[in-house]
């Protein structure tokens, strides 16, 4: 018996289960869904053989076992995106679902994710600025889990850690850059240099010069001003804040500090709890 031969006996065994008939038309019927187990061929070299096929109940099954498969792979996709993603696991709590609806903003990070090919194709960025906690992170961790879960790989850090890792890894500074320039979106949160020495400024222009010329898209968050970004102190500030406003479509975040709203929240429960009159006011930070 060649190959072919024994290839065409293992197929053509259909698994008989109890309940199983044979049909008017001489195929093997399930007993449990009443459609058949079987087809006729009905071209040559096979012609008249009866082969093997999912009865309704057996694809339903084979179905739900693909989409279970398919589901885990999905899961298990994006929890490696995020771990590799995120500097912080509390990172990952930072979601549309968990969001206090608080922050008027929010509806452009939707539209940033709902529109995020668009976004790709034309290299489209944020530069998200204003006071310390309004909640610019939280807004780029919205976009970043959103994007995450549609498996888009997406890299979230800040300078600190990014100047960290170029001076630990001299030799690998290439390549590492490079790595944060593959990302199809890059966040880099906290951005600001008010502190930055030489070293450090020639650094940041360096990722960011590389990131627009890889012409993918950056989104930063910063706690300065458009207005320190539009008037640099000096040339070394001025071509990297160029090249972010090249890049980045501003939107400034004001109102309440929503750090500050939490704390006043926690203290008013708190005082509600003990029963207490009076607790000195939280202080602005
Ligand atoms: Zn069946």
């Amino acid at each position: 018996m060649n190959d072919f031969d024994s290839i065409i006996k293992r197929i053509t065994v259909t698994r008989l289960e109890p309940g199983d008939y044979t049909g008017e038309d001489g195929l093997l019927y399930c007993g449990k869904c009443r459609t058949p187990k079987q087809f006729r061929m009905e071209a040559p070299p096979l012609e008249g053989r009866l082969l093997p096929h999912p009865c309704r109940c057996e694809q339903e099954r084979l179905d739900q076992e693909a989409a279970e498969q398919e589901a885990r792979r999905h899961r298990q996709t994006v929890a490696d995106l995020k771990r590799r993603g995120f500097t912080d696991p509390a990172m990952r709590e930072w979601t549309f679902a968990n969001d206090n609806g608080k922050c008027l903003r929010m509806k452009h990070a939707r539209f940033y994710v709902e529109n995020w090919p668009t976004m790709q194709e034309e290299n489209i960025g944020y530069l998200l600025w204003g006071g310390v906690g309004t909640g610019k992170s939280y807004f780029a961790g919205c976009i970043a889990n959103a994007l995450m879960e549609q498996e888009v790989a997406v890299r979230m850090t800040n300078f600190a850690l990014i100047l960290n890792d170029l001076t630990a890894s001299f030799e690998g500074r290439n390549e590492y850059i490079a790595r944060l320039c593959r990302a199809p979106l890059l966040i880099l949160d906290d951005f600001g240099m008010e502190r930055g020495t030489e070293y450090g400024l020639e650094q940041v222009y360096n990722v960011i010069d590389s990131r627009y010329r890889s012409r993918r898209p950056l989104i930063v968050t910063t706690n300065l001003s458009l207005q320190d970004l539009q008037h640099p102190q000096d040339t070394a500030h001025a071509r990297i804040y160029d090249r972010l406003l090249e890049m980045c479509a501003p939107i400034r975040f004001s109102g309440e500090n929503f750090r500050k709203v939490t704390a006043q929240d926690k203290l008013a429960r708190l005082k509600n709890l003990m029963e207490l009159p009076a607790l000195s006011p939280v202080a602005d930070d």
